[in-house]
């Protein structure tokens, strides 16, 4: 049976569900509220940006979805299970099991080879290293002769693409991309976007990027915008034009300025 194959029939058709997620922040006069009764569905093999102007919630968004921080109120459910709202040690692992992640800044451990850092999570979770699916991981973002280097060794771009190969070794229900480009030149970020596509269509997995960039949401399948802790529209098949369009909407001018200058455009 192929990859594709068997995560299919292991996987609930929908990857990630929130059901009126709301998170506010401080109290009384001060309180912030960063999410509003968000409700919202994303299918198994999807690749989803989301976007918003500053302060929309986009951050709080994905550190409640992934499991970094508890919501006020609502359920999170990865691959049709619930996130637990019990022990903390219950949530790492819930986190540990079901999410992958690819920060801005790579989050490598020097001192780890290339191979060494994507079987962490593995290790870490006490499950068995397997060499194989770990090489061929590597194999698949094309980091397959790089196996025994070290991060210091690699260009930014080659570092992302390990980062997206530790988050797949677990076989996460979703990976969560925060800003994966946002630290690197217009050809290693339109790599590594490229990447992130072609794991979504060959081995099904599941994406949501958050990002600020409309050229970099345009890889995605489809974009939802949130203003205000509250979704805020819908696009599928984006293109950047029509990204930074839906957000000087949303009220952030700096979004079309964004899709002139920003690092992507002319990719
Ligand atoms: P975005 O990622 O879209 O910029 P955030 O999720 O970071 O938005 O923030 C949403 C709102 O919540 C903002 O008004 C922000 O100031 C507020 N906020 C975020 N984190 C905190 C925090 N730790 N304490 C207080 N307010 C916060």
């Amino acid at each position: 049976m192929s990859e594709r194959a068997r995560q299919r029939t292991s996987r609930t058709a929908e990857a990630l569900r929130l059901v009126s997620v709301s998170k506010v922040y401080g109290t009384g006069d001060g309180a912030v509220t960063a999410l509003d009764g968000v409700t919202l569905s994303l299918p198994s093999g999807s690749f989803t940006a989301v976007m918003g102007p500053s302060g929309s919630g986009k951050s709080t968004l994905l550190q409640c979805a992934a499991g970094l921080d508890r919501p006020d109120r609502g359920q999170i459910l990865v691959d049709g299970e619930e996130m637990s709202g019990g022990s903390e040690a219950a949530l790492t692992r819930f986190r540990r099991d079901r999410i992958g992640f690819v920060f801005q800044q790579y989050n490598l451990l020097p001192t780890l080879t290339v191979e060494e850092n994507t079987s962490l999570p593995l290790r870490l979770a006490g499950r068995k290293a397997n060499r194989e699916r770990v090489r061929a991981i590597l194999g698949q973002v094309g980091l397959g002769e790089r196996l025994g280097h070290l991060p210091d060794e690699l260009s930014g771009g080659q570092r992302q693409r390990v980062a997206i190969a530790r988050a797949l070794v677990t076989r996460p229900g979703v990976v969560f991309a925060d800003e994966p480009t946002g630290a690197l030149d217009t050809r290693s970020a339109h790599d590594v976007l490229s990447l992130l596509r072609e794991t979504v269509r060959l081995h099904g997995s599941t994406v949501v990027l958050v990002t600020h960039d409309p050229v970099a949401a345009s890889y995605a399948d489809s974009v939802l915008f949130l203003a205000d802790g509250r979704l805020a529209g819908h696009l599928s098949a984006p293109t950047a034009e029509a990204v930074a369009e839906r957000m000087t909407r949303l009220g952030d001018g700096a979004a079309g300025r964004r899709a002139g200058d920003g690092p992507l455009m002319g990719v």
